[in-house]
């Protein structure tokens, strides 16, 4: 059985590399790490999700495998404002003592502490938030977007589109989540975005996971440069075997694969992989704050 997983993951891997070699006028990017901005960058624990079959994350991982898979929010305070990347599951499932069932069992989701309470911690209040982006809308990143309908919103114009069609609730979106009676305003992004302006905080464009995911360079002047992966990566072994769950678009992940890894190089950051328990697990989490 080994033979066929180690196939298909020398395939991608030489495709990816194939990507990287022949492609790279479009994988140039203007992202660079100079480490002179002051930021502090806060860990949120957004939710905790229990998947009861890892394969729908990678189909060369045997059906039924279970694993506990974090989800974090990430508060960026720079000078000009505060930016809060993703914003969990809903903190209404906070005080579930079993969490809730999603997709006929296939995961449990629970809320162990809100993201209220922990901006609310470190004096920030929801109105504070001055831009509010989504590594991309499924269901477990939007789950309490409604507490910043004061803050400017930040999306690829592909995933507002998607998001907002009549099959978006197939491809797990909620769109209870970010489908407002009040006014909000969203920039629709079509490409990379500078966040303020002087190249310390990048929304990187990786499609492929959904229509318009997006990834986050933050150059921190003391931890060093990193970027936080959204679901472009779902854990360290996917990172590790370049292996994506079946429903991604292939070739935009393979793309996006070479172009963060590019941007890795280049700037020597260090990849933070959204979902990744035992990497969440060994971070400091707000009100500590990375800087
Ligand atoms: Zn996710």
């Amino acid at each position: 059985m080994k033979l066929p997983l180690f196939i298909s993951t020398l395939t991608l891997m030489l495709s990816a590399t194939t990507v990287m070699a022949n492609d790279l006028s479009s994988l140039s990017t203007s992202i660079s790490s100079h480490g002179n901005t002051p930021l502090k960058l806060y860990v949120l624990d957004c939710g905790r999700i229990d998947a009861r079959d890892l394969s729908l994350f990678n189909p060369n991982i045997k059906k039924g495998t279970f694993k506990a898979l974090a989800n974090p929010c990430y508060l960026i305070q720079h000078e000009k404002g505060l930016l809060l990347w993703d914003t969990g599951l809903s903190d209404q499932l906070y005080g579930l003592n079993n969490g809730i069932e999603v997709m006929d069992g296939a995961f449990n989701m629970s809320v162990v502490k809100t993201l209220a309470s922990q901006l609310d911690e470190i004096k920030v209040k929801p109105t504070d938030i001055n831009y509010l982006a989504f590594s991309h809308l499924h269901n477990d990143h939007t789950g309490n977007a409604k507490l910043f309908m004061d803050a400017t919103w930040l999306m690829q114009e592909p995933e507002h589109a998607m998001a907002h069609s009549e099959h978006a609730k197939n491809y797990g979106y909620s769109p209870q989540d970010y489908i407002l009676d009040k006014k909000v305003n969203i920039t629709k992004l079509t490409g990379d975005h500078d966040v303020f302006g002087d190249g310390s905080v990048v929304i990187i464009a990786t499609p492929g996971h959904s229509a318009g995911h997006q990834s986050l360079f933050v150059d921190l002047p003391k931890t060093g440069a990193v970027v936080l992966s959204g679901d472009l990566y779902h854990f360290k072994e996917n990172r590790d075997n370049y292996a994506m769950p079946g429903w991604n678009n292939k070739k935009q992940t393979i793309h996006s694969f070479a172009l963060v890894d590019n941007i890795l190089d280049q700037t020597q950051a260090a990849l933070w992989i959204h979902h990744d328990l035992d990497e969440f697990s060994a971070q400091q989490k707000s009100p500590y704050f990375y800087q």
